[in-house]
Formats: structure tokens, sequence, C-alpha cells
């Protein structure tokens, strides 16, 4: 093992194939290298969704779903809900009385989730969020270090919050003396997927295609799909690449060994966006009936989604547990 990762996602759905690519791939391939806590942020979600917490819970089960459709085993990996290891919350409480509110609140992400959320105006400081939003790195700082983590596999715009698990870190080994390791952020080398707009693909948007979604939807979904604006008539010649047709980008992710010839047809005016794009949903459809199937049998078995919970933040909070001893030694608290 080359080390010890913690990851998760919020509980807020669905997940498309955007989330696949930006974080669920990668952490399949990781669970063979490293030991990995797979935390289900029910907590963070609260930081948004607290009108609607009913929702909450049963967002947990679908990812656990996903999570085990993706290829997670959780004989590996320990898939838990953050609420059920309350360590994480002693830990956040504690790490908030050595953060220094300026690292907060220049926190980029922080200030562009506000604005997206309607909350703050362009050039406005974060003094209209709640202290739970505000606050959210140092709970994600707590989430990783509980399990002295030395890697985090994030997108780019998390890295800043990593940093702030860093220097949290360095200054608890400061003051107290060093026990925690400085975790890395582990990069997800995949391009952003595009959505079928050609923006970033996200559930507000309405733009994406669900890990869940059946070959006929995925073909009406692709048969919408945004390509090369100046390939309005088959024989138009292409350049998918130097043009950015997101047709293209999929095809390269889930049919790879056409992608030669695809290129070559569309430059030539042979291949037209119609047949490549049916083309591209029987590739998309090969590629997600497994997924589907794992998640089908995980649904049938009974009691199985609670199973896994269970035994995951049985060994989260083993973990978790003995950390926390350490931490209330050196900061002289019981
Ligand atoms: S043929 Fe395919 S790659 Fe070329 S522009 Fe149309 S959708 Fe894009």
């Amino acid at each position: 093992m080359k080390g010890r990762i913690l990851s998760g996602m919020r509980p807020t759905g669905k997940l498309h194939l955007g989330n696949y690519e930006g974080a669920l791939r990668n952490w399949v391939e990781l669970q063979e290298e490293y030991e990995m806590f797979c935390m289900i942020a029910d907590w963070h979600a609260l930081t948004t969704e607290y009108e609607h917490p009913e929702q909450i819970r049963a967002n947990v089960r679908e990812l656990v779903l996903d999570y085990l459709a993706a290829g997670l085993d959780p004989k590996r990996v320990a898939i838990f809900a953050q609420s059920d290891v309350k360590e994480h919350a002693e830990l956040h409480l504690l790490f908030s009385m050595i953060t220094p509110t300026p690292w907060l609140i220049r926190n980029p992400t922080i200030k562009e989730q506000a604005r997206d959320m309607g909350l703050i105006g362009e050039g406005e400081e974060v003094t209209k969020i709640n202290y739970g939003l505000l606050g959210y790195p140092v709970l994600q700082a707590a989430d990783i270090l509980i399990y002295r983590a030395n890697a985090v596999p994030v997108g780019e715009d998390q890295v800043p919050h990593i940093e702030l698990a860093r220097e949290i870190a360095r200054r608890f080994n400061y003051l107290y003396g060093g026990f925690f390791p400085e975790p890395e952020p582990i990069l997800t080398c995949v391009p952003k997927l595009p959505g079928l707009d050609g923006r970033k693909m996200s559930k507000s948007l309405g733009n994406v295609i669900y890990l869940s979604d059946l070959p006929k939807v995925v073909k009406e979904k692709v048969c919408t799909m945004f390509t090369d604006p100046m390939r309005i008539k088959k024989k138009d010649l292409g350049d998918p690449e130097a043009r950015g047709c997101p047709v293209f980008l999929y095809h390269k992710l889930y049919n790879s060994h056409e992608i030669a010839q695809i290129e070559e047809d569309c430059k030539a005016a042979v291949l037209g966006c119609v047949e490549c794009k049916g083309r591209l949903a029987e590739r998309l459809a090969e590629f997600l009936t497994p997924v589907q199937d794992r998640r089908r049998e995980a649904e049938a078995r009974e009691g199985y989604v609670e199973e896994v919970l269970k035994d995951g933040a049985k060994r989260a909070r083993s973990e978790a547990e003995r950390t926390m001893e350490g931490v209330r030694e050196r900061m002289g608290v019981g």
C-alpha cells in the first residue's frame, strides 16, 4: 500500500458521468494501491441543503449504490456516512480553535460557491453566508486528518481546501507537537467532461447523463449533444480536435480504439454527426451496462447497503477514535 486516502462526496442525488470521470473512476483505480476511507459527506450536504434534510438520508443510500455500481469494493474500502463517525465533529471543533478566520474568508472556492448561490455579489466578501458554510473547509480538514490520510484525490477546484488542511495540520503540529501528516492532493488527470450542451456537466444545468440512464435514454440524450457548429451538413469538413467537439471527447473516453478513424472520417466529411452520435450512444450503453448491473445486484440484496455503511463506520470509527485520543492528550482536553 502506498499510503492512506480519504475521499468523499456530498449526497445530493444520483451521480452522472461527470462525477464518474472527475472522481469515481480514479477512486476505483486507487483502491488497489491505497488504504481508502470513502465518506458520504452528509454533514457537508447540510451546509447548503439545510432546508431539505429529509432528502439527505435518502440520498446517502443512493450514493452508496452509485459507489458500489462504479466498482468500489466495500471489503477494501471503508464506505461510511460522515455523521456516523461523530469524532469528525469533535476534531472540527478543536481545529476551529486554531484556525484564523482570514484563512477561511480568502478561500476562492467558498467565494465562488457563495456567488453561485446568490449569497454575495461580485467583489463582495463572504460575510453573508452561514457559519457552517464558511467553516466547511475546517470540517473537511478534520475529515481528512482524522484518518491521518496522506493523500486526497480531488479536482483542481478543491486544491485550496487541501492546502488549508495542510496549513491546519502544520499549525497543530507547531502548537502541540508533530502528529498529523500533511496530506497531498492526487489530481485526476481526466479533462472536465462537458455536458450535453458543451458547458460543464452539472445537474443544475440539466445537461447530464446519469450512471443509471438506460440505453434508450442515453441515445435520446446523445442525439441532442452539441457538436462542431461549423459542420452544418455532412459534406462540411470537420476538425473535431481543434474545434473541441464534445462528442469527439466522449469517443476518446468511451470508444478509444475507433478514435483515429473517427477523426479521419470527420475531417474528410465521410462521417456525419448523426451516425457519429449513434456510435457513441452504443459505446456509452456498453460502458454503463455493467455499472447498472452491479447497482441492481446491490439493490436486490436486502439490507446490504445498511450492512456496508455499518461495517464502514465501524472501521472508520476505530481509526478516528485512535486519532482523537492523541489529539485530546496533546490539547489537554478530556
Ligand atoms: S462527426 Fe462526430 S466528431 Fe465530427 S463533428 Fe460530428 S459529432 Fe463531432
